[in-house]
């Protein structure tokens, strides 16, 4: 029924939405035209992402030879959080993306952090149960050789403005339309429905569904439509962030890395051509300029002339992100700071659920309630795995991390899991009953609460009996290292693009 579709926002959600919908309803001969301002520009960062990501290229059908080499995109298997915890032994840990090899490893791992948490002295770090974990740290590409019959989940980290200018130009041959005009005013129905948007020159941009992608402005959701913006501030303190590039390195790690700083904590996101560094951090422990100092600090950029960014963040999300005849995608929806780069994975999400309910039940009021439901339990998810982080951080140094760990905002899941978890409880159990697997699987959890050293100490713990012993690390790392001899190295897999690429 929708015949004409206007999309506010050229931006990583603007485009992204414009291709999935210019795709998927092509047969429905859907008219789409995305406006952006280029005076007002793009939020330009987020630059890494989920194993998502890979499967929005392959819907649109865009093979990584296209795109990545044009985007200077590198692979991704998973998140190296750096001094979060100062429990010894668990300074640092590797979150890794889900492999179908840990079908083997994680069991052990699962088994021995319930009985390391019972006071058995048996191995439990994350980093020596996952495959993807030992790549990262052998510096391997995660596209196995092509006999290798297991699959691998994996992300990339990429320009973002690169992927804005692809994603625009393989949407214009799909054929939708692209007006550079700045939007001064939303008209509305009588019955409070978008009816057209007005550019500053006056012209006027009719359609049955409007696309909200204008990012934290929520020009259409938030400042015409009034829908409620519900803060995250409460438990998640981020709202600030300073971005600072530096050179390329020689090896090219295939993991983002978290590093807890003063006020917050900086990522590392390599690409092939220079390194994404940037500090989130909360304004009000830190202010700008001490947050950009430490960031230089870090960086040994002290006294150099590097192009700095400061950025503010709006943490949150929509109370409902479908309203009359807008959705909202991307920042404009709401944003969980990048911790675990989620943003680009919900933007999906929410495109492709929209796409979903409409085709199921049109403009009907029940798949619009469930669509909302579903993306604000989707994004509720998310906030408590972040949330989490901050939780059980084991810092004393500075008031920011001593709030963070004492802070009981906490929603009654996440309460439930610590619970479980310090108790002694089976942790896989609790997240199928509260059916959560499906944002965070057990792995994940698993990985963070273990990660950070959540067991009893070592003066607690004791040796255990042959039960408690019942996997052997050795086999569990040979297992894995055997696996690991059929991935070349992450810069020859991205060598193999390139020269893919030039035969494309
Ligand atoms: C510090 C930081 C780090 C991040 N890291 C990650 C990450 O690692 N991974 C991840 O997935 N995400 C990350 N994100 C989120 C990510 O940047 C965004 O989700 C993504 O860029 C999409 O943004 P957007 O398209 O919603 O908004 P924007 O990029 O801000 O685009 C908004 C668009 O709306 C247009 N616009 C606004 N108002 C008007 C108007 N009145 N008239 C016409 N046009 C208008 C603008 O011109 C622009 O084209 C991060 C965000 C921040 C702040």
């Amino acid at each position: 029924m929708i015949k004409k579709i206007v999309i506010l926002g050229g931006g990583t959600a603007g485009w992204m939405a414009a291709n999935i919908l210019a795709k998927r309803w092509a047969k429905y001969s859907v008219e789409i035209a995305l406006v952006e301002s280029s005076d007002i520009g793009i939020i330009g960062v987020g630059e890494g992402s989920t194993p998502q990501l890979k499967s929005f290229f392959d819907y649109m059908e865009i093979a990584e030879a296209e795109w990545m080499p044009a985007c200077n995109a590198t692979y991704k298997t998973g998140i190296r959080f750096c001094n979060w915890s100062t429990k010894p032994g668990f300074e640092n840990y590797f979150h890794p993306f889900p492999a179908q090899p840990d079908d083997y490893s994680a069991p052990a791992f699962f088994y021995n952090c319930f009985v390391r948490r019972k006071g058995a002295d048996v191995y439990a770090h994350p980093d020596k149960f996952f495959l993807a974990t030992y790549l990262a740290k052998h510096q391997l590409g995660p596209k196995p050789a092509h006999h290798f019959p297991f699959q691998l989940g994996y992300g990339y980290h990429f320009d973002s403005s690169l992927v804005g200018l692809f994603l625009k130009q393989h949407a214009a041959k799909l054929g939708v339309a692209h007006i550079d005009a700045r939007i001064t005013e939303v008209k509305l129905d009588a019955q409070g429905y978008i009816s057209h948007l007005l550019t500053e020159n006056q012209q006027p941009l009719a359609a049955d569904l409007f696309i909200d992608c204008s990012g934290f402005a929520g020009v259409l959701i938030q400042q015409a439509l009034k829908v409620p913006f519900i803060n995250f501030s409460s438990n998640l303190f981020n709202d600030s962030a300073v971005v600072m590039p530096t050179s390329a390195a020689m090896d090219i790690t295939p993991q983002t890395t978290a590093t807890a700083l003063n006020a917050g904590w900086m990522w590392n996101i390599p690409l092939v051509n220079r390194i994404g560094n940037g500090y989130v951090y909360s304004s009000n422990y830190l202010s700008a300029d001490m947050a950009e100092t430490e960031l230089r600090q870090k960086l040994n950029l002290l006294d150099k002339d590097v192009p700095v960014r400061h950025l503010k963040m709006k943490v949150g999300r929509l109370q409902h992100h479908w309203a009359k005849n807008c959705l909202a995608v991307g920042l404009s929806q709401g944003f969980i700071e990048p911790l675990e780069a989620t943003a680009l994975h919900l933007v999906q999400e929410t495109v492709l659920g929209f796409a979903e309910a409409i085709e199921l039940g049109d403009f009907t009021d029940r798949e619009q309630a469930n669509f909302n439901r579903s993306i604000n339990q989707r994004f509720e998810a998310v906030r408590d795995y972040i949330v989490c982080h901050y939780r059980v951080n084991s810092r004393t140094d500075t008031q920011y991390w001593r709030d963070n760990a004492n802070n009981n905002s906490l929603s009654d899941s996440l309460r439930e899991l610590l619970q479980v978890w310090v108790g002694g409880g089976n942790l896989t159990q609790e997240i199928e009953r509260q059916k959560i697997g499906c944002y965070y699987p057990s792995a994940s959890w698993h990985c963070l609460l273990a990660g950070y050293g959540l067991f009893p100490t070592q003066d607690q713990l004791l040796p255990g009996n042959e039960v408690a012993h019942k996997y052997k690390m050795e086999n569990i790392e040979n297992f894995i290292s055997r696996c690991a001899l059929n991935f070349s190295s992450h810069r020859e897999q991205l060598n193999d693009l390139v020269a893919k690429q030039q035969v494309m």
